[in-house]
């Protein structure tokens, strides 16, 4: 059979690599003999009761396939359809849902909110809410942060208190996309819990699949009444599994002794090798390096040449630049090599300058 994959890491996104040994392993292990099915199993059990531990609190958890599921249906039950939900400009519910929120909402729009390296200001949010108070302007409700951000930055706790405050005073919910929530928790070496309840994060979306798992995410409620029928949204909506032990097992190979910090951990520090190296370069990062990618600026010919040697990865997301992110599986080799691959077209491109 051909081999399709690529022999080196990419740098285009972490959902490009594949599924880490732990993971792999209790998939493995739950692939014995009949259980319960739809979430009655032992699995489901163990691996909501280790993100409690982690979380070191009593919540909600449901277990779905994606990330666009998880922010879509959570957002939906903290809304009417006639509220509406503030999010940054570039955030993934707006920009890569596609329109997923409004659906399963039936309706709820999003407003927009310009922030600064990805991040929402705690003025921004008062000021739109405060810009339309009558009856005939969608209700704000919710409020989405990204954690890490879309732009490779990381909410610190001041931040997020900051927001809370404004939050509770303006009487909106806090909602966290947390496809990269490893990444944050790593990058800030803090708990879990501080950068979500103690901070007023009513519901996060704790992403899987870019940590190293296969296939899912899981949606954690802080305050259990805000789950309320939310295994219904998860059925109406295609996102119960009925095998449920294989979207679970694997979280608890990744929660059982800190394999979702380890990687993250390592994405994080290939990304700041590879800030490092390309500072050398004088290459600086558009954005503050926080979490596991890297946004650079690079001339058109320098990415067609990447490009043409076989280098993945993306320049659309944000309000452009290349994103070089890296994964848990990324190694040093992949970087090196990419950057020797850079170096020849800045050679090239200097010397053509000379001529
Ligand atoms: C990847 C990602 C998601 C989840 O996307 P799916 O493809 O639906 O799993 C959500 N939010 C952010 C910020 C992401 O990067």
């Amino acid at each position: 059979m051909k081999n399709v994959a690529t022999k080196h890491g990419q740098f285009a996104s972490d959902n490009y690599s594949g599924i880490c040994p732990e993971a792999w392993e209790f998939m493995q292990q739950a692939n014995t003999g009949h259980v319960r099915s739809y979430g009655d199993d032992p699995w489901t059990e163990m691996a909501t009761n280790s993100i409690r531990e982690i979380f070191e609190t009593d919540c909600e958890v449901f277990f779905v396939f994606n990330g666009t599921a998880a922010n879509s249906l959570s957002l939906a039950s903290l809304c009417q359809s006639y509220h509406s939900i503030l999010c940054s400009d570039v955030a993934h519910v707006e920009t890569d849902e596609c329109g997923a929120p409004e659906f399963f909402s039936n309706g709820t729009k999003m407003l927009l909110i310009p922030g600064q390296n990805g991040k929402v200001q705690p003025e921004a949010i008062e000021q739109m809410v405060k810009r339309r108070t009558d009856i005939h302007f969608p209700k704000p409700r919710v409020l989405s942060l990204t954690q890490a951000t879309e732009l490779g930055t990381v909410y610190s706790p001041k931040e997020l208190l900051a927001i809370k405050e404004v939050a509770n005073k303006l009487n909106l919910k806090i909602h966290m996309d947390g496809a990269r929530f490893a990444n944050a928790v790593a990058g800030l070496n803090l708990s879990p819990a501080e950068i979500t309840w103690k901070a007023g994060v009513d519901v996060l979306c704790f992403g899987g699949t870019k940590n190293g798992i296969a296939i899912g995410e899981a949606v954690v409620f802080f305050k259990k009444e805000l789950a309320y029928e939310f295994d219904y949204r998860c059925k109406q909506a295609g996102q119960l599994a009925s095998k449920m032990r294989f979207l679970a097992a694997p979280w608890v190979g990744m929660l059982t002794g800190g394999v979702w910090l380890k990687y993250a951990r390592h994405a994080n520090a290939m990304a700041s090798y590879l800030e490092e190296q390309l500072s050398k370069k004088t290459i600086m990062p558009m954005f503050p390096r926080e979490a596991n990618s890297v946004f650079v600026t690079l001339p058109e010919a320098a990415q067609a040449h990447l490009r043409g040697k076989g280098w993945l990865f993306y320049s659309f997301i944000g309000k452009g630049g290349c994103r070089l992110m890296c994964s848990w599986d990324t190694t040093r080799e992949d970087i090196d090599s990419f950057l020797t691959d850079l170096d020849e077209c800045i050679f090239h491109h200097q010397n053509k300058h000379e001529h």
